[in-house]
Formats: structure tokens, sequence, C-alpha cells
């Protein structure tokens, strides 16, 4: 799949890297906070950014919005996020329709009956004529509920019916394939189709893609919906996207954490970076590898150093990133003693070992698998990050 808004072409599936998308929650009519916080998650590292266009004025905003993106050198591609009334936004607002690089489609929540079919086919109609590529995007809160009676009845019938839940289950693939599948009928090429199948629980979003990988070639768009706050919310996502995309499962993905109040909506594209990283499967920054401490440290300094050299990397990535391609794949290690310090400072582009107790109040400093030197004192950690910018510069 394509999506693309002016040079910049995001290419989906046929095992091309995973992309990363996120979600606005400004209202879309308010121009200014939507356009802020697009920039924002484009500039977090979310490839795509979805917006949801629920009204008029949201669908008038949407070509604003991309204006001023473009006029700020930002050309993520949009996308938009219609339930309900998408078939009359899309059709009665040309410049939305044309401002947005691909259409989410929930097919649950298209019309009723004769409707749907009618609304769906707009849709269709209208990616086709604007030539943008659709997701097909079923959600279990959203699931079509008379595909999900009929199989509920069908179910009651068999000799041996599934639980409840396997026929949710059920109804969500069909849903998903079944639609995507009419949509191709209806014209558009298969390989401008996606397809998700969100829902909340771990274990259910698993089975569900594993039946949907094996029933399709659609890129895959992966996300635990509703994924909930903190913790709960990025072990519950970094569970079932890690076991999906180490099977190959999933083209896209997308993070969708419940922001603590005063937390940045930007949490979640990096959630979505670190898993991908974690994972070996691409590399957005330097990776500070540093051990968890125990009773051999001898004070807070390593676990201090760690943090300092973790931002300060941060804060240098903008300008490595435009002027030292290939940075992103380094690795730093901050250690607390020489049980394992040397060795993994070795194993780093450059690494330090903090002295634990009874060690010489010196730290090792290794750059490349070979002993540079040691470093001590107060300014140890400015002069730690020098040595990190000179192998970058380097
Ligand atoms: Fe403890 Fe040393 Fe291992 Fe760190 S490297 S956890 S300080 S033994």
């Amino acid at each position: 799949m394509i999506v693309r808004w002016k040079d910049n072409i995001v290419e989906i599936g046929a095992g091309r890297p995973v992309v990363i998308q996120s979600m606005t929650n400004t209202d879309t009519a308010d121009v200014e906070s939507s356009t802020k916080q697009v920039l924002e998650l484009a500039q977090a590292g979310s490839e795509l950014v979805r917006l949801t266009v629920n009204t008029p004025a949201a669908a008038k905003a949407i070509a604003e919005i991309r204006r001023r993106l473009d006029e700020a050198g930002c050309f993520v591609p949009l996308v938009g996020d219609f339930h309900y009334n998408g078939h009359k936004l899309l059709n009665e607002y040309p410049e939305c329709a044309e401002a947005l690089s691909k259409y989410r489609i929930n097919p649950g929540n298209v019309g009723k009956g004769d409707k749907q079919e009618e609304n769906f086919r707009t849709m269709i109609e209208l990616a086709k004529k604007y030539d943008k590529p659709v997701r097909i995007g079923v959600n279990w809160g959203s699931l079509d509920q008379d595909l999900l009676a009929r199989m509920m009845s069908e179910n009651q019938k068999l000799e041996n019916p599934l639980d409840a839940k396997e026929v949710l289950r059920e109804a969500l693939v069909r849903s998903a394939v079944e639609n995507a599948d009419r949509a191709v009928e209806l014209g558009m090429k298969p390989s401008q189709v996606a397809i998700s199948a969100k829902v909340s629980g771990v274990k259910d979003l698993i089975a569900v893609y594993r039946e949907l990988e094996a029933r399709c070639a659609y890129p895959l768009h992966l996300g635990l919906t509703e994924a909930g706050m903190g913790l709960k919310g990025t072990v519950s996502t970094t569970a079932a996207l890690s076991v999906l995309l180490l099977e190959n499962i999933g083209d896209t993905i997308r993070v969708s954490l419940t922001p603590e109040p005063g937390q940045s909506r930007t949490a979640e594209v990096e959630l979505a970076c670190e898993i991908l990283q974690a994972l070996g499967m691409r590399n957005f920054t330097p990776q500070v590898v540093s051990c968890p401490g125990c009773g051999r440290t001898t004070s807070c300094l390593f676990q201090e150093l760690a943090k300092e050299t973790q931002d300060f990397i941060k804060l240098r990535m903008p300008d490595w990133r435009k002027h030292n391609p290939g940075v992103e794949n380094m690795n730093v290690a901050v250690m607390g003693c020489v049980v394992n310090g040397p060795g993994e400072s070795r194993h780093a582009n450059i690494g330090i070992s903090l002295p634990g107790s009874g060690e010489a109040p010196v730290s090792p400093v290794f750059i490349d698998g070979k002993k540079w030197g040691s470093l001590k004192g107060p300014k140890m950690s400015e002069e730690f990050h020098s040595l990190i910018e000179e192998y970058v510069q380097k």
C-alpha cells in the first residue's frame, strides 16, 4: 500500500518496515490545536497521523490543517477517521477528501440495512475518485450488530456451538475480510485496502490477527484498542504487539494509551518506537544499556549517569538525525560495577563501568570494544557525553 502526501511516500506491507501511526485527541475543528498536535506527533516519529472527521466543521478544518502543516514543512500523511456520516462528509467537502491521504472506514458504523451497503459503496467510490487508500477498521466496540446477531443465531444451530467469545472473534474477522473483499469488488486495488480488527484483550487480539493473517493478504494495521493508562496500558500493548510482530504479523502499528492528566500525546508514539526497537525491527535512537544496580553499587551515581546520558541523547537526536545518518544504530552502556560492566561496555559502541563497592574509584571507558581510558570526578558526566559526541561526529 502507498500512502502519500506530496513527495512523502509511506509504503505499507509486502515485507516493508512496520510503519508507526498515531491519532490526535484534539477537536479537529480547532485548527490551531490540531495542527500543533499533528506536528508534535510527526516530530516524535509518527509516520501517519489520524484525525477524527466527525462534523462539517471538522471536515472544513482538514484542508486548513493540511495547508498549515505544508507551510511548516511537515508532509506527514493524514488519515481521516469516519463513522456514521463519512459518506456525506467526503461527498460534501471535496477539499477534505483531497487533503486526506487515506480514509478509515468502520463497517459497523456506516449505516443499517440497505443504507449500510449504499453508504459503504459511496465511500469506496469517493476513495477511488480521489485515488486514496482505505483501511477497513473493525472494532469490537462497534461491530456490525446485524452480522453478530446472524452469526450468534447460526452458531446456536450447530451441533457443537462455539462459545460467545469465539463467535465474536469470528464475527470481527469476517466483518473485516468480507468488507475488504467488497471494497475490491467495488474497484479498489487489493494493495490499497488495509484491515484492522481491534479488541482490548491481549489473547483475543493475538487470536484475531493470527486468523486475519491466515485468511487474507491485505496489509494489517495492528493495535490493542482501549489499552488503558500507565503501566497497565504499556504492558498490555507491548505484550500483544510483540507476540504478533515477532510472527511477522502487522504492517502498521498504533499504540492506544489513555494519557494520564498532563501526559503528552506523544507518549504513544514513543512507546511504538520502543517496541519496534526492542524487537530489533527498526532503530530510531541510540540505545542506552544500563544494569539495574544491586548491593555492589555504592551510590546513585551510575543511575544518574544513565539518566543523564539518555537525556543527552534525546537532546542531540534532532541534530544527529539530520547530519549523522545511522546514529540510531548505536549502543551506549552505563554499568554499575566490574561484574558485568566491562563485558557489557565492550559489546557497546561506547560504554562506561562505574566503580562498585571495594573497587578503585575510577570508571573505565570502552570504545568499540577496546579500553579507551578512565574517567572520574565531578565532570565525569560531561566528559562521557563529549566522548559520545566525538564518536557520533566521527
Ligand atoms: Fe550489580 Fe554490578 Fe550487575 Fe550492576 S553490573 S547489577 S552493579 S553486579
